[in-house]
């Protein structure tokens, strides 16, 4: 098997405001893994606040493609020879959670091909379950936010980013225009327990569902306090990256938000999901601002989940793949082998 990257700069429609400052790039790395004749693709998406970039996920692959190197001919892809893998790709060097995401992601696309069959097959995914999945706005002039509302038509759910001075100003903006339910981000913007508590009830009463991250990633009091209190599910998602994490963010939110350039690929993805209904945690399924190959990927988890938030492909303009099918706002799993990408190149 031989693994090759390239870096690609995936450039955002609309600059993305938030919280913590506004972009209109985001770097990711594209990654395929050839085997007699196919090729498995992946991506790492690798927004700024997690520390990848195209240097540091070069590195690691390169490390990586090594490993590939040094494979069996007669290997076989697996659920089994894909875990073993991705446990000897983990163990080449901490952190690196986007990089090795682009290669359990490759593999799994590889295997679905290798076999002949959709992923979702393989994996066990009940299409049937698969959620909505909400379209994200950033935080913008009401001008702006109108023409994006418009991009939204085809989604049921909005997704707002908060956190800042002019939280309900931005909520009653969105609801002069659409009274579609509001998935809110606060992005660690909130800086009073009181105040947060107190716009909580109103979003409430807004048709907001779900409040993602209020408060900073390491400020677990604050989270666990405000969750112990407020009417709609706190979702950790800054202070939660991987499987280990859980035990310690379980007693503090009402749930996760499960992404896959955090917690390293749709392997360890599916261990979260799993390990998170086992503690009782609400689930929902997120993305960066990501090509179809990543947002496919995701989408295997979200029949999991309670809330899908996967709608990053929808968000470039330089998608190297076609986009994924929706239908009434949930993305529809195929009969394509694989992932079900086509490339657009
Ligand atoms: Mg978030």
């Amino acid at each position: 098997m031989i693994l090759s990257f390239r870096p690609i700069l995936l450039e955002l429609r609309h600059p993305f405001r938030l919280a913590t400052g506004s972009r209109t790039h985001t770097n990711a790395m594209l990654t395929e893994i050839h085997f007699e004749g196919l090729v498995g693709y992946g991506e790492a998406a690798m927004p700024p606040y997690y520390g990848e970039n195209h240097d540091t996920a070069a590195a690691f692959l390169k490390r990586a493609a090594l490993v590939f190197l040094q494979l069996p001919e007669s290997l076989e892809l697996s659920g089994s020879s894909i875990q073993t893998i991705l446990s000897q790709i983990d163990s080449l060097a901490p952190g690196n959670h986007a990089a090795k995401a682009s290669i359990d992601i490759a593999l799994h696309d590889l295997w679905g091909k290798m076999e002949g069959r959709p992923l979702w097959q393989l994996l066990g995914v009940e299409p049937d379950k698969m959620p909505p999945t909400s379209f994200t706005l950033g935080i913008d002039e009401p001008e702006v936010l109108r023409q994006k509302m418009l991009e939204a038509a085809d989604f049921q759910i909005i997704k707002i980013k908060l956190g800042s001075e002019n939280d309900r100003q931005i909520i009653r903006s969105i609801r002069e225009m659409s009274d579609k339910p509001i998935y809110a981000d606060a992005n660690q913007g909130w800086k009073s327990r009181e105040e947060a508590l107190e716009l909580v009830h109103w979003l409430a009463e807004q048709n907001v569902r779900i409040i993602e991250q209020p408060f900073l990633k390491d400020d677990l009091a604050s989270a666990a306090w405000l969750s112990a209190r407020s009417p709609l599910p706190i979702i950790a998602d800054e202070s939660f990256q991987r499987l280990a994490d859980l035990g310690r963010v379980a007693n503090c939110f009402h749930g996760v938000n499960i992404k896959l350039m955090k917690c390293t690929g749709i392997f360890e993805g599916f261990l979260v999901a799993k390990a998170a209904r086992a503690k009782g945690l609400q689930l929902m399924v997120g993305c960066m601002t990501e090509t179809s190959c990543g947002i496919s990927a995701a989408a295997l988890l979200a029949p999991l989940c309670d809330y899908a938030d996967i709608d990053g492909c929808w968000l470039i303009r330089n998608n190297p793949f076609e986009l994924p099918v929706l239908e009434n706002g949930k993305i529809r799993l195929g009969e394509s082998v694989g992932l079900g990408l086509t490339s657009c190149l």
